[in-house]
């Protein structure tokens, strides 16, 4: 065949995660009795009023033909009072587009807002999507490598330093996908500073792991702050925190400016989010008790799981903060992450991600999920502590 491909296309690396996710799937379709703690996916049901809302919305509403394309009214009313009041983020419907899954909120507005040969600062461990995302929409995206000694710790004179004159955006994720930090206020603020002093710059909040916060802590969203309000487009979703991964609902929120630009493109890009699961969206965002009742599972499980990680020998992980990920350190000498990972699924019959997969910050680090029944995360604990003794 003599096609010329897309460049950027060509380029991309296949996704990690998915790989090992894969790789246990295919060992437990062999009869192996493995414990797969690689992927984000929340081991709950969706709540049942959820349901229900989508299949009145698809049988009795006959919700099922194309909505307004920015999403249904009632939805993004919704989304915008929530923002304004849980996040301090002033906001109207208009400001708010609804996208199947926050994937897609982030790909179109990092689309949107690129032009080619743009940098895309990238405070890193990080997601494993956002740099194909930005390659993909032509842009460079540039490393900020943060520290497990410093506690990924963010700063203004990090982002400095990685600035040039091609700067345009900034991803940044709290609670962070793969380490658990939050947003904390005096990062906020330095956060705040890099903006002010830059002000071609858009920020891009990440912040669909919201509601999985721990210790009382509370979630900071940069959209609060009025003086880069109209640069900051925040990002949002129903997968993580109502366990509705299968559904792909998620919304972004961003200035008329901003939004003029991503409508443009959505239109020609996805049309609009199905009406029903819309429907359910809306009922969604009242589910409070429910969406109460995983954080503190997730919360039971953080504590019993990183505190058995600790107690094997050379292995260290923080309590995480937010999300549902252990981020644990296994200080094994010639070890790197990728041999630890395989490693622990053929010995421990344990699957999970190799840190390496999540950027620069992620050497000798593997990440767990912590959203799978207690019993497997026990037996997990259990098994990867008699493996790395063996070494
Ligand atoms: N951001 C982060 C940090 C994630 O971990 C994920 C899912 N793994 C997403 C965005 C996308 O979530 P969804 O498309 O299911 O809303």
């Amino acid at each position: 065949m003599s096609l010329v491909f897309n460049q950027a296309i060509e380029n991309l690396k296949p996704s990690e995660s998915i790989k090992y996710i894969e790789k246990a799937k295919i060992m437990k379709m062999e009869g192996i009795d493995v414990i797969g703690l690689g992927g984000g996916d929340p081991d709950f049901p969706t709540p049942k009023n959820i349901c229900d809302a989508a299949y009145y919305g698809m049988t009795v509403a006959e919700n099922t033909h194309y909505t307004l394309g920015k999403g249904i009214p009632a939805l993004r009313k919704k989304i915008a009072a929530k923002l304004n009041q849980e996040n301090g983020i002033l906001c109207t419907a208009d400001n708010i587009l609804v996208t199947p899954g926050g994937k897609m909120a982030i790909y179109n507005a990092v689309r949107a807002m690129l032009n080619v040969g743009d940098e895309v600062l990238c405070p890193e461990p990080n997601w494993v999507s956002y740099a194909p995302i930005v390659y993909s929409s032509g842009g460079t995206p540039v490393s900020i490598g943060l520290s497990f000694e410093d506690d990924y710790h963010l700063s203004a004179a990090l982002l400095e330093a990685a600035t040039t004159d091609k700067t345009k955006m900034i991803i940044i994720n709290y609670p962070c996908n793969p380490t658990g930090r939050i947003l904390h206020e005096e990062e906020a603020l330095e956060l705040l500073d890099y903006m002010k002093a830059h002000p071609d710059v858009v920020l891009l909040s990440d912040e669909v792991y919201e509601k999985i916060i721990y210790d009382g802590n509370k979630h900071i969203s940069m959209g609060k702050y009025p003086e880069i309000a109209d640069r900051v487009i925040t990002v949002n979703g129903f997968s993580k925190c109502l366990a509705m991964t299968g559904w792909r609902l998620g919304y972004l929120a961003a200035s008329a400016e901003i939004m003029k630009r991503i409508g443009s493109l959505w239109e020609h890009m996805m049309t609009c989010t199905s009406g029903f699961i819309q429907d359910a969206g809306v009922v969604a965002l009242d589910c409070h008790e429910e969406m109460e009742a995983m954080r503190k599972s997730y919360e039971e499980r953080r504590n019993a799981f990183i505190g058995a990680l600790n107690q094997i020998p050379k292995v260290s992980c923080n309590y995480p903060e937010g999300a549902f990920y252990a981020w644990a350190k296994f200080n094994i000498d010639g070890m790197d992450s990728y041999q630890i990972c395989n490693y622990l699924l053929e010995e421990a019959k344990v699957v999970g991600v190799p840190g390496d997969a999540y950027g620069l910050g992620g050497s000798q680090c593997m990440r767990f999920s912590f959203a799978n029944s207690m019993e497997d995360l026990m037996e997990a604990a259990k098994r990867i502590d008699t493996a790395i003794r063996k070494l």
